[in-house]
């Protein structure tokens, strides 16, 4: 079931979304080669509780972290723990707060250091495809049409889009009603209405779409190993333009 959000609920989750925005940018802060993959997830955790809130991920289905942290090939859904970040490094951030009842959710890919072009490309493409999608995240067009617009423009440049994981609701739950996948025809499921918030996410391979779990039961790796990157953000439909809930400054990515 689609819950929409009225406009108290909507003003609560502007607020998770800026903590959760928050959050990322403090991750974004302590990358650099050296730092482990814990940390990140401390400054993540510290950040989400200086707020008065609540990291969404720490024990959902058992997860032992605040962020997700996802280095290279994997994917989503990294561990944070002993590993060492290293120059020429992408590393993928997902966060999530929780605060007056609702949860944000977004994800970011950052460079460390200098990294390869094909790298750079990815994580531009990744990028634009998320923004491709939400140009149809208005009234009038439906679920699908945000997943083919994302589809159609990272297919054209030669990636693999992601079929396991997929974008979704959120709101008073982490994970809700619709599924946003980052594929399909257009023109198909829910029809987009005010009051929706959406997480949209995609997930882009540089080689096949093809994805595998882990050992671990949680970080997920492309099959052929080759690079992956993600971007999300929690989006809020409208009459008019979409709005990001959780946006962050990213002026001086690099
Ligand atoms: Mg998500």
């Amino acid at each position: 079931m689609i819950t929409l959000k009225n406009s108290k609920e909507i003003a609560s989750m502007q607020k998770s979304g800026a903590i959760t925005a928050a959050a990322m940018m403090a991750a974004r802060a302590v990358i650099r080669p050296g730092v482990t993959t814990r940390q990140i997830d401390r400054a993540v955790h510290a950040e989400i509780l200086a707020h008065g809130a609540v990291p969404s991920f720490l024990g959902y289905g058992g997860f032992p972290g605040s962020a997700c942290v996802s280095v290279n090939d994997e994917v989503i859904h990294g561990i944070p723990g002993d590993r060492v970040i290293h120059e020429g490094d992408l590393v993928k951030i997902d966060v999530g707060a929780l605060f007056e009842g609702f949860h944000g959710d977004c994800a970011a890919t950052f460079a460390v250091g200098e990294v390869s072009e094909e790298a750079r490309r990815l994580m531009d493409v990744t990028r634009q495809s998320f923004y491709e999608g939400i140009k149809f995240a208005r009234v009038g067009y439906r679920v699908s049409d945000i997943s083919h617009a994302i589809q159609e423009y990272a297919e054209s440049r030669g990636y693999g889009v992601v079929r396991q994981y997929v974008g979704h609701g959120v709101g008073r739950k982490l994970h809700e009603d619709p599924e946003v996948p980052n594929f399909g025809k257009p023109g198909h499921g829910p029809r987009l209405l005010p009051g929706m918030t959406i997480a949209i996410e995609p997930m882009i391979n540089a080689g096949s779409f093809d994805v595998k779990v882990m050992p671990d039961n949680w970080t997920v790796k492309t099959a052929d190993h080759s690079l992956s990157a993600h971007y999300e953000h929690s989006v809020l439909i409208t009459t008019g333009d979409p709005v990001l809930l959780t946006k962050w400054d990213e002026g001086t990515v690099d």
